[in-house]
């Protein structure tokens, strides 16, 4: 029989936080197949408010017009085995949330205090029954401080830049062409963003391990990982 953690949840909540391009996504679904969670990208959903409000024409950095957006909004996050599919008032938006435009909006819509008690209220419910692996940047903090298994995923600037980079330049529905420079640019100003905001900053959680990806490879980051949820998630 499994044994409830001292959250109470026979399942655990396995926090996975981090910037960008630190490969927060290929670890989260990864972990997710290998111990068979569900994985949440919670990323997805400040991306399809963003997008909401781009298409409502609504001012991003109006915290007050924002929060009344996200009355109006309903946002679901359905894990499939290529990712989480994501429904914006029941519209598939899955890959128009990666645009550039959107990703943008997303960083700057993510500071507002009322944006975010929104959004960790939904992803409490959403993960309430453990068996789950959430990636964002405030999981092991905000969303589940009580998280069994805690990671900050980081990496060198140079890295993580390179990485989006290979990964904006595979997204087909990018029209204008980009540059490693100005993905990197764009990068540091959103990380920037959320380390210095007001509102659950980006910064490993209490108890979370830390792991810095530079150097290693991706089987290396993905054994270490494995090995952490094992040593602190015991059926
Ligand atoms: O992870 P992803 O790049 O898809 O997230 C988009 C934006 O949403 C990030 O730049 C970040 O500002 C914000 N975000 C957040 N808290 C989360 C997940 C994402 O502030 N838990």
């Amino acid at each position: 029989m499994e044994q409830a953690s001292s959250s109470g949840r026979t399942r655990p909540v396995i926090a996975i936080d981090g910037p960008a391009g630190a490969g927060k996504s290929t670890l989260a679904a990864h972990l997710a197949r290998r111990f068979g969670f569900l994985n949440l990208e919670t990323g997805a959903m400040y991306r399809a408010l963003a997008l909401k409000a781009i298409e409502s024409d609504l001012d991003v950095d109006d915290a007050a017009a924002m929060a009344d957006l996200c009355r109006r909004t309903k946002i679901a996050l359905e894990p499939t085995r290529d990712g989480n599919r994501v429904l914006l008032d029941g519209l598939d938006v899955s890959r128009r949330i990666r645009d550039a435009d959107v990703t943008a909006s997303a960083s700057r819509a993510s500071v507002h205090a009322p944006v975010r008690e929104w959004m960790v209220a939904q992803q409490q419910a959403l993960g309430a029954a453990g068996g789950v692996v959430m990636e964002g940047r405030d999981i092991g903090t905000a969303v589940f401080p009580d998280a069994e298994v805690k990671i900050f995923l980081d990496a060198a600037p140079e890295v993580r830049g390179n990485r989006r980079f290979r990964q904006v330049a595979s997204h087909v529905h990018e029209t204008a062409p980009v540059t490693e420079a100005a993905v990197l640019d764009e990068m540091k100003a959103r990380d920037l963003r959320d380390r210095s905001r007001e509102s659950s900053p980006l910064r490993p959680a209490e108890g979370a391990v830390v792991l810095d990806s530079t150097a290693m490879s991706l089987d290396e980051v993905l054994l270490r990982s494995e090995e952490i949820v094992r040593a602190r998630w015991t059926k």
